[in-house]
């Protein structure tokens, strides 16, 4: 395969898929123009270069089906742009993560009922384990030697992992900054590690001009990402499932490309059509940092483009400057009846340390975020306190210790006797 540099150009023939190699995935369509075109290895439109999106054609799917399938996303599968024999090969499994009942978080908010959505347990603790299991799926379909990203850092664990597994070189390219834990928590898997001097978009230019340039180098956010995309829209479809088979009325995601809220909505839409789920009207928020916050900016200024910024932010699993989604995020929200709203780094500290207070959850910057835009929100009187809520967490407070590292600790420091104990005064 050869990607020309210039950014949309394609390949002129496809590889040739073996039948079936995208489950009951038919095509591939532009988001700008609605232009067609076949499953392969393509990201941009022909026509206009717009983002393309999986289109499909589904049978009838149960739910019963769906229950009697692994207790991970490959219970999905007949939802998803990937194989029948998708659990033959390795790959990971990630996904049926808990939906837990925040009552304690709730009470404190003045919210009637509310659900965590936790994707800290999936294999390298974030949702984007999802993402990438489709990716992988969909570069071993398309002969694909190389597995590749551009990360913030989660999707550098994602990977890396992913293609030890599946037994296929991998390379990784971070900001030089990133969080010490989620560098170590990449290289341990081996692969080539490459810390570049700039921030995240520098990185993903870098990414797409060498996606350009090396042939059958799978980048799973930049030249596979139709597919890659499609694995958040597991996140919805779980929601539904663990709420008994039907909708919430308001969640709560984080915005950094934008990529998984706009596919949370995606799969909400398939399970009504499909009739897995009743229709029922359903608002969805985007949370983002304040440092970083192009999509809440356009948002609230009423703006359709989002104009790219340079992040500074703590929440860097969510600092991309020019969000591709961002458009389609600002779509969702204005069409569901949700709002994009951003948090102070301050905040984010808090949205920490008040879920692990209240639920027992240590959530990752990220989730600080959608937190911290939870209580903002319900504050604002722009979140329904009656209406069933989920918001989500989406990665592992461990990978980003610093966050709260000055603000949390022992009570005190003791010599190992119960005098000292009970002169310290602690309890
Ligand atoms: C990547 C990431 C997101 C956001 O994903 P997008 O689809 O790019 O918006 C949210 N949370 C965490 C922890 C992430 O790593
Ligand atoms: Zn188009």
């Amino acid at each position: 395969m050869t990607l020309s540099t210039q950014q949309g150009t394609q390949p002129a023939t496809p590889t040739t898929l073996r039948e079936g190699a995208f489950g009951n995935a038919v095509g591939l369509t532009c988001r700008a123009c609605g232009h067609q075109q076949p499953l392969g290895p393509f990201y941009a439109c022909e026509e206009c270069f717009g983002p393309l999106e999986v289109g499909y054609e589904f049978p009838e799917i149960t739910r019963a089906q769906i229950e009697a399938g692994p207790k991970n996303i490959w219970r999905y599968q007949p939802l998803l742009p990937v194989p029948t024999d998708i659990t033959e090969s390795p790959n990971m499994e990630p996904g049926f993560t808990r939906l837990i009942k925040a009552d304690n978080l709730a009470r404190e908010l003045g919210l009637k009922t509310l659900w965590v959505k936790d994707d800290s347990g999936n294999p390298t603790h974030s949702f984007k384990d999802r993402v990438v299991a489709q990716a992988l799926s969909a570069a071993r379909e398309l002969g694909m030697t190389v597995f590749a990203c551009p990360s913030t850092g989660n999707l550098a664990n994602a990977v890396a992992a992913a293609g030890a597994r599946a037994g296929i070189k991998t390379v990784v390219f971070i900001p030089h900054d990133l969080e010490r834990a989620k560098v170590l928590t990449t290289a341990v898997y081996g692969g080539t590690l490459v810390a570049v001097k700039g921030n995240y978009d520098d990185v993903n230019k870098l990414a797409s001009e060498i996606a350009g340039e090396e042939e059958g180098w799978a980048f799973v956010n930049v030249n596979v990402r139709p597919y890659y995309a499609e694995g958040s829209k597991t996140l919805g479809y779980e929601v539904a499932e663990q709420l008994g088979w039907r909708l919430p009325q308001q969640v709560v995601i984080p915005v950094a490309s934008g990529a998984q809220l706009t596919k949370v909505d995606k799969g909400f839409g398939e399970l009504v059509s499909l009739g897995l789920v009743d229709e029922s009207p359903y608002k969805i928020f985007g949370a983002q940092a304040t440092g970083c916050s192009p999509v809440s900016a356009a948002f609230k200024a009423g703006h359709d483009v989002v104009r790219p910024v340079k992040p500074d932010t703590i929440a860097k699993s969510l600092a991309i400057g020019n969000p591709a989604d961002g458009p389609y995020v600002l779509d969702v929200a204005r069409r569901t009846g949700g709002a994009v709203e951003d948090v102070t780094d301050e905040e984010v500290r808090e949205g920490i340390t008040l879920l692990a207070r209240t639920e027992g959850v240590f959530a990752e910057t990220a989730g600080g975020v959608t937190v911290a835009t939870l209580r903002k929100l319900v504050e604002a009187g722009r979140l329904d306190p009656e209406a069933e809520t989920v918001v989500f967490n989406t990665g592992d407070g461990l990978k980003t210790l610093d966050a709260i590292a000055d603000r949390v600790g022992p009570a005190a420091t003791i010599d190992p006797t119960y005098s000292a104990f009970t002169a310290a005064n602690l309890i």
